[in-house]
């Protein structure tokens, strides 16, 4: 437990809130200790085995909380990948394609218990390797992966129901390319939809955090998963294009930028492959006059800066009503004081380490762009360690739609705030940009959060909370966010042809 040093937090709040948060106020160090299990050096996982990769290219994982390397992960080459896809092809016509849903469906019952069983583990692992706080990985990332396994596995059997007098056929063998910021639980919305409706997989995580799926693999053994149905290969963005480009690749599901997306449809375009792209945002976080503000004000500081801002959906431009706007702007300022930046593995810690050197430095040159352009910085006064890659919690407030902080995706711990009068400038300001991911609306009136989540043009609306997930809420987006949906029961369709 973490313990309170002299005087109690209600005291000095009602006194002065900086006081509250210098140093007279701390929480010991509470770092997690379960074993996340690594070893000195992964291998592919290719027909069920652990192999080896032909390429004998091998690149270190980095703990960003530390810049030390954890472990060795191999590179896959053009023979490894063509391996992989070799197996997948025999793995679906030898086995995956002559089982019954209800017997697909016990395989992903058993890959989910089989990750609960080892929950904690994962989670350690997870952080260390991608400088999420450890109360995220071990509460969202890894609950979450479990549950959408659990969640596909229910579907595995149903099919007909999701698409009703229609005929439908897995793609067979799919590519899967996923990004660094949410690694095991990306892996599960794409795997689980794929195998529950049939198709076998090669899937590649990111070069930055291959750890969670490499470790996965190790579950599908344990689950006995027949050789060749799920295949992993990691590798950096050139192991991606052999997926992409590959023949046998009869679909390809990709999250990530919206610039190697775009390149991937380039790349896809007349081949007759099905393609869904899961890409990024810039979602607007709208607050209404009659909001609850000290709730809205707790959903907006989640909205940003939850997974350090890492997050595609995140509510990462503030759109205030100007009536309230002072005042919500000095909450959001005391509470990001508040948040507690540092080891990711500290069970107190809100905000960890920025994934890589490179996003760290992407994230810098923008929060400068933000100042020359004329906007106005707050960034909390918390110290930061003297070892890894960190950022302040930060604001930026008189943000302008012109800003690049308007329009590019930070994907990191800055908000930039912007102010409306009517609910049709919050509309045409929300609806202002290339992205369509993901909007908010807080607001104490119904009828105003039946409005809006018209209006918008997002993939998903929170209405007085925010970046809540389900397995069984659909996901994606529109415009420059991509097409197809993961989740739900329209996640199952996008890995069926169907025809009626
Ligand atoms: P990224 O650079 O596009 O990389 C995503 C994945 O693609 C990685 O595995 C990457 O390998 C691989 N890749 C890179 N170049 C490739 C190429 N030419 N062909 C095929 N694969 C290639 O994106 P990121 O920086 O990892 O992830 C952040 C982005 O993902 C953000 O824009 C975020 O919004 C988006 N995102 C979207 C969602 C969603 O559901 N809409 C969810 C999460 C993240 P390497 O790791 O080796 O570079
Ligand atoms: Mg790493």
């Amino acid at each position: 437990m973490p313990t309170q040093r002299k005087n109690s937090r209600n005291t000095r709040r009602r006194k002065t809130p900086e006081l509250l948060f210098g140093d007279l106020w701390e929480f010991d160090p509470a770092p997690e200790s379960a074993d996340p299990k690594l070893k000195e050096s992964y291998s592919l996982y290719i027909d069920g085995q652990q192999s080896a990769p032909k390429s004998r290219k091998y690149f270190e994982s980095i703990n960003p909380g530390t810049e030390k390397a954890l472990t060795r992960i191999p590179a896959a080459g053009k023979a490894d990948v063509n391996d992989a896809f070799s197996a997948a092809t025999n793995g679906l016509n030898k086995y995956w394609s002559k089982l019954s849903g209800k017997d697909r469906g016990k395989y992903l019952y058993r890959i989910a218990r089989l990750l609960q069983d080892r929950a904690r583990e994962f989670a350690v692992a997870e952080s260390l390797d991608g400088g999420k706080p450890i109360k995220e990985s071990r509460d969202f990332d890894i609950p979450m992966a479990a549950a959408h396994f659990f969640y596909y596995a229910g579907w595995a059997d149903k099919l007909e129901y999701a698409l009703p007098g229609g005929s439908y056929s897995p793609y067979g063998v799919v590519g899967q390319i996923i990004p660094w910021n949410f690694p095991l639980l990306m892996l599960a919305w794409k795997i689980a939809p794929a195998l529950a409706t049939g198709n076998c997989v090669v899937i590649k995580p990111a070069e930055t955090t291959s750890i969670t799926a490499l470790k996965f693999a190790e579950i599908l053994q344990e689950a006995e998963l027949p050789p060749g149905v799920v295949n992993i290969v990691s590798g950096a963005g050139a192991t991606g294009q052999l997926i992409v480009n590959h023949p046998a690749a009869k679909k390809i599901a990709f999250t990530g930028s919206t610039d190697v997306g775009k390149a991937i449809m380039r790349a896809t375009a007349g081949t007759g492959k099905g393609l869904t792209l899961e890409l990024g945002g810039k979602a607007a976080n709208i607050v209404f006059e009659d909001a609850p503000i000290d709730q809205a004000v707790e959903g907006v500081i989640n909205g940003i800066f939850f997974n350090q801002g890492h997050v595609c959906c995140a509510g990462s431009r503030l759109l205030i009503q100007e009536s309230i706007a002072k005042t919500f702007v000095q909450k959001l300022k005391t509470r990001i004081a508040s948040l507690r930046v540092g080891n990711p593995l500290d069970k107190n810690t809100d905000i960890g380490a920025i994934n890589s050197k490179e996003q760290l430095d992407k994230i810098n040159d923008l929060v400068k762009s933000g100042v020359k352009e004329g906007a106005e910085l707050f960034q909390s006064s918390c110290s930061l360690p003297g070892q890894g890659w960190f950022f302040r919690p930060s604001l930026f407030d008189g943000v302008t739609q012109s800003h690049r902080i308007a329009r590019e995706e930070i994907f990191g711990p800055v908000l930039s705030i912007l102010t409306f009068r009517t609910v049709s400038e919050a509309i045409e300001k929300a609806n202002n940009t290339a992205y369509g991911l993901s909007a908010g609306v807080w607001t104490d009136k119904g009828s105003k959060i039946l409005k809006m989540s018209t209006a918008l043009k997002a993939g998903v609306v929170w209405a007085n909370t925010y970046n809540k997930f389900d397995p069984t809420s659909p996901f994606g987006g529109y415009k420059e966010s991509g097409c197809g949906r993961e989740g739900g029961k329209q996640g199952i369709c996008d890995y069926l042809k169907v025809e009626y």
